[in-house]
């Protein structure tokens, strides 16, 4: 088995009383878009730090492609990080700035340039080597700044929230373009971001940081569909309680037509016995419900319902007690009529195939 691009073990770091990392490890693929999610304080950028040797670790080791690196110089690591702020020179012109780590390792003046030309062709930003980076867009400058890194052709490149800057629908762009341009390039992506959407989006596989400790590392539907501890099911994505069960707001069907529904049923939800009995509520309104419904479901009164354009939500309070989100895409809606099922008497439905169980509580999803 060839050796991993980064391996860790038993990593820890402390500033003074704070546990930054606290007891990581970690193995990366050669080639993977690898992203570390959690929230801010989490220990994200820490590691991140210590994998380019800017941080030394309080215990631990890191390795770079089979070597133990983590006594070494940040220079003396086949690593490059993109910064979230970019740290471009703001003196030097584009093609200036990129070339910059090729001129320290004193690559000779006419390969420097046409490597950095290159390396901005990459980026699509070939027509801006003359400018400064402040003539510049945020996503312009974002891209100077990846063509800075990869045109030292690093193993491994070292993202800290790259995107974080931008305004949505760059961002969105970009996240297309850098998972293209990684692709291309068959570096070893560690990204860090605080953004479940981005992680899930991007990554090949995703660790889901809590107070410096991995809560779960796993490929993006893994992580989603299969969370592993209740703060990965409250963090990525937010999570339906339902009984001892747990459901995602996507994969409950709502039931609005409310003809059939008896608010005296004698339906168990998701408590374990779960789904129709023989000739049950399943032979009610939803019987030729087809893909949406499902061979669980449970009563409940609407408590609210928002109207998002692409989609509704509804929050559910159960017969049983539970307060439940179910997300619904407006399909077939495509006004705001839904609104008038606040207060209404709905069936909520879902597969037992997408129920999952975490130990321990997590937050209810917000009202
Ligand atoms: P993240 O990138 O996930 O937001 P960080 O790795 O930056 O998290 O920080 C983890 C914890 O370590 C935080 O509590 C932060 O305040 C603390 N920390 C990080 N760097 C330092 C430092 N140089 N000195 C003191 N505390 C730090
Ligand atoms: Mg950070």
């Amino acid at each position: 088995m060839p050796a991993s691009a980064v391996r860790i073990r038993s990593l820890r770091k402390t500033f003074g009383s704070v546990e930054a990392v606290a007891g990581v490890d970690l193995d990366i693929g050669d080639g993977e878009f690898f992203s570390m999610l959690g929230p801010s304080g989490s220990g994200k950028t820490t590691v991140l730090r210590i994998i380019a040797g800017f941080e030394r670790p309080t215990a631990g080791t890191v390795e770079l492609g089979g070597r133990d690196v983590t006594a070494l110089a940040p220079f003396d690591r086949d690593v490059n990080t993109v910064f979230q702020d970019y740290a471009l020179f703001p003196h030097l012109d584009v093609v200036r700035n990129v070339e910059y780590g090729l001129k320290v390792r004193r690559v000779p003046r006419a390969e420097r340039r046409e490597r950095a030309l290159e390396a901005l062709r990459g980026v699509r930003l070939d027509g801006m080597a003359a400018r400064r980076p402040q003539e510049l867009s945020g996503g312009q400058r974002q891209r100077v700044a990846l063509a800075r890194a990869l045109v030292n052709e690093p193993r491994v490149l070292l993202l800290d929230e790259p995107l974080g800057a931008l305004d949505l629908k760059l961002r969105e762009e970009m996240q297309v373009e850098l998972k293209a341009l990684q692709r291309r390039a068959g570096i070893t992506f560690v990204f860090v971001t605080h953004d479940q959407e981005e992680a899930l989006t991007l990554s090949d596989r995703v660790a889901v940081l809590d107070r410096g400790r991995i809560e779960q590392v796993g490929t993006p539907a893994e992580v989603y569909e299969r969370p592993a501890t209740a703060f990965v099911a409250g963090f990525v994505g937010t999570s339906n309680r339902i009984g001892d069960v747990c459901v995602r707001p996507e994969k409950l069907h709502v039931d609005t037509d409310a003809g059939g529904i008896d608010a005296g049923g004698t339906d168990e939800g998701g408590t374990g016995a779960g789904g129709a009995g023989p000739g049950g509520a399943a032979a009610g309104p939803e019987a030729a419900g087809g893909a949406g419904s499902g061979d669980r479901h449970a009563l409940g009164t609407v408590a609210e319902v928002v109207y998002a354009g692409a989609a509704t939500r509804f929050v559910v309070d159960l017969d049983s007690g539970d307060r439940v989100v179910a997300l619904q895409q407006n399909l077939r809606t495509s006004s705001m009529d839904v609104m008038r099922h606040r207060g209404a008497r709905v069936r909520i439905s879902w597969h037992a195939a997408h129920e999952f169980r975490v130990p321990g509580a997590f937050p209810l999803p917000p009202k």
